[in-house]
C-alpha cells in the first residue's frame, strides 16, 4: 500500500461550510481525486493542549458549533462520521514512543476546524474520523509530533491538518472581497515558496524570518497545524498545492498536500 497523503487546509471563517465556491470545490476535488483513506486522523487549531494531548475515542462524533455570531444555518450542519477507536489506541501509542504523552478522550467531539473541511472533502461522513489535539509547543516539537504520527501513513490514515496561514482576526474584514492586504501576501507567499523548497528549516524559524509574522499570526495556533503536516511529509512527496487565495481581506485559504 502507498503512503496517503498529509493534508493541510486553511479552514478560513466558518461560512465556508455553506459556499460553494472555489475553496469548496477544491476540497470536493481533492476528495474524490484520491482514493478513499481507511480514516482521517485531523489535528486542528481549536483543540489545543499541553504535552498531555487528547485523542477522541468514541464510536460516533457529536459536532462541536465552536463559534459565534455566524448564521443559524450553520449550527444545523451535521457531519456523523464514525470514529475508529483502533486507531484512536494506535496515534497514542506513537505519541507516547515518541515522548509525547497521549491521553483517549471518549467525550470530546469534533470541532469546526475538523468537521467543516472534512465535510467539504468528504460530504457522505462514511470515513471515520479520529482528532488528535494540537499541542502548544515549540515549532520544532510540533514537526516532531507531525512525523511521530507518520506512520499512520503507511496504514491507510490521511492526515489532516487544518488552521490557517495566515490568520489575523483583528485584521479580518468580513465580506470584503478585494484584493488581500500586500502584508498577508508577502507572508503567505514566502510560506509557499519555503513549502515548495521543503525548507524545513526556515519554515521552523518563521516566526523570526518570514515578512510580517507577527501580523499574518499574531497568535500561532492556526499556523502551527502546517508544521505538523510538513513533520509528516516525507522527503520523496510532492507538494500539491490544493487551494490558493484569501478571503475578507488577508485570510489566507492556502491548502496544500504533501504525496
Ligand atoms: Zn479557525
Amino acid at each position: 500500500m502507498s503512503a496517503t497523503p498529509v493534508l493541510f487546509v486553511s479552514h478560513g471563517a466558518p461560512t465556508v461550510a455553506l459556499e460553494t465556491g472555489p475553496y469548496a470545490g477544491a476540497l470536493a476535488l481533492f476528495g474524490a481525486a484520491h482514493p478513499r483513506p481507511r480514516a482521517v486522523a485531523v489535528v486542528s487549531a481549536h483543540w489545543t493542549t499541553d504535552w498531555v494531548v487528547g485523542i477522541t475515542n468514541a464510536e460516533r462524533h457529536r459536532l462541536i458549533y465552536d463559534f459565534g455570531g455566524f448564521p443559524e444555518a450553520l449550527y444545523r450542519l451535521e457531519y456523523p462520521a464514525p470514529g475508529e477507536l483502533q486507531i484512536s489506541a494506535r496515534a497514542a501509542a506513537l505519541l507516547d514512543a515518541a515522548g509525547f504523552r497521549a491521553r483517549l478522550d471518549s467525550v470530546r467531539g469534533l470541532d469546526h476546524g475538523a468537521w467543516i473541511p472534512l465535510r467539504l472533502a468528504w460530504p457522505a461522513a462514511d470515513v471515520p474520523v479520529v482528532q488528535i489535539a494540537l499541542p502548544e509547543v515549540p515549532a520544532e516539537a510540533l514537526v516532531r509530533f507531525g512525523r511521530a504520527l507518520a506512520p499512520l501513513r503507511d496504514e491507510g490514515v490521511l492526515l489532516l491538518a487544518s488552521g490557517g496561514v495566515v490568520h489575523n482576526l483583528s485584521a479580518v474584514r468580513f465580506g470584503d472581497e478585494g484584493p488581500a492586504d500586500h502584508w498577508a501576501r508577502a507572508f503567505d507567499e514566502w510560506i509557499a515558496d519555503r513549502l515548495a523548497a521543503r525548507d524545513e528549516a526556515a519554515l521552523v524559524r518563521w516566526r523570526e524570518l518570514a515578512p510580517y509574522a507577527e501580523l499574518a499570526a499574531p497568535t500561532t495556533e492556526h499556523f502551527d497545524p502546517l508544521l505538523v503536516a510538513v513533520g509528516a511529509g516525507r522527503p520523496e512527496d510532492r507538494l500539491e498545492t490544493v487551494h490558493q487565495g484569501f478571503q475578507h481581506g488577508n485570510l489566507s485559504m492556502r491548502s496544500i498536500a504533501l504525496r
